[in-house]
């Protein structure tokens, strides 16, 4: 048998097995935490660098999941879950009151490789939103639950369950600290590209700061807020979550990459900077493609954000026209 054909036939083994594509695999892990007025005049040095340090912390633990050769689901769900538990971020712990000074809490995740996906809206007592999200994806037939059916559903699976006082935390914040605060500590999200090539993407919040009765935003509905397609993007947004809606903009950007076949930065900037403006929406969006080409765009004065890739890129940024 000739060299080349020997040669050959390894690589259709190691390809078929999976192997050579999981080794050059690129990979790597995109994150936010909110879009809005967050300018260096806005934010004392000590929080902005609070902000920082807890932005690359859930970028480190979410990349060496990865690198480790864990799935871009859970990547997402162990990143969303890190900055839930933070306060400094409007979801989970931090989450901001609604009108009647209560917490209602959403999340949403994706698998970009099925098209699967979870979403809960309208939580009052789950810690950690995105946890319940990946249940129902992964564990009931549904894909959206809200309100007490979402709770009995996570009772059910045995999700972590708190009190409401739990999320109470602002409210027992000192008023030199809240001041110090950006006008609008943000939602989280997470996109995620792991070695066998697959997109997640999670997204979770408190939502908007003061919202009425039974408001439900953007980050629980599916090609809203989230949206993950391994032939195309993952992606996760942050803003006025109205705007999200009206412009599906999460499916926007993937359904531009599919049908018209443009790349995610021209995609990005067609939905969020044309279509969206037309609406009068501003926000954020973060999208990983199936490449490992990233996004982090907003059409706001700056956003929370970060990257870790695994051709060495690495960075955490907060304003506008940082590099
Ligand atoms: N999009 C979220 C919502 O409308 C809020 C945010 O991203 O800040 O609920």
């Amino acid at each position: 048998m000739k060299l080349t054909t020997v040669i050959t036939a390894l690589i259709l083994v190691l390809m078929y097995s999976g192997k050579l594509t999981a080794q050059n695999q690129k990979f790597g892990i995109v994150i936010h935490g909110g879009a809005g007025y967050i300018t260096p005049g806005s934010i004392p040095d000590d929080l902005a660098k609070l902000y920082t340090k807890s932005l690359k912390n859930a970028l480190d633990k979410g990349y060496k999941l990865l690198k480790n050769g864990g799935s871009a689901v859970d990547a997402v769900e162990l990143v969303v879950s890190m900055l839930e538990d933070d306060t400094l971020f409007n979801a989970g712990k931090g989450a901001v009151f609604t009108e009647d000074f209560k917490n209602e809490l959403d999340a949403s995740i994706m698998n970009g490789a099925d098209l699967n996906c979870g979403a809960v809206a309208r939580l009052h007592h789950i810690k950690n939103p995105v946890k319940l999200a990946r249940a129902v994806m992964n564990k009931s037939s549904h894909v959206f639950l809200a309100g007490d059916g979402a709770e009995k559903f996570a009772k059910e699976e045995k999700i972590e369950m708190v009190s409401a006082e739990y999320f109470k935390v602002w409210s027992r914040m000192p008023n030199e600290m809240k001041q110090k605060m950006p006008d609008k500590h943000g939602t989280v999200g997470c996109v995620a590209l792991d070695k066998n090539g697959n997109l997640a993407a999670a997204t979770s919040t408190g939502g908007i700061e003061g919202k009425k009765y039974g408001r439900i935003g953007d980050v629980p509905v599916i090609g809203a807020g989230t949206y993950a397609n391994n032939n195309t993007c993952a992606i996760s947004c942050t803003g006025q979550g109205e705007y999200f809606i009206r412009n599906n903009v999460a499916y926007d950007i993937s359904a531009q990459m599919e049908y018209k076949g443009v790349t995610l930065a021209q995609a990005t900037d067609y939905t969020l900077f044309k279509r969206m403006k037309r609406t009068g929406g501003v926000g954020g969006v973060i999208g990983i493609d199936k490449m490992g080409n990233i996004i982090l765009k907003f059409s706001t004065e700056g956003m929370f954000r970060g990257y870790k890739l695994s051709n060495g890129d690495y960075q955490v940024l907060l304003y506008k026209g940082q590099k």
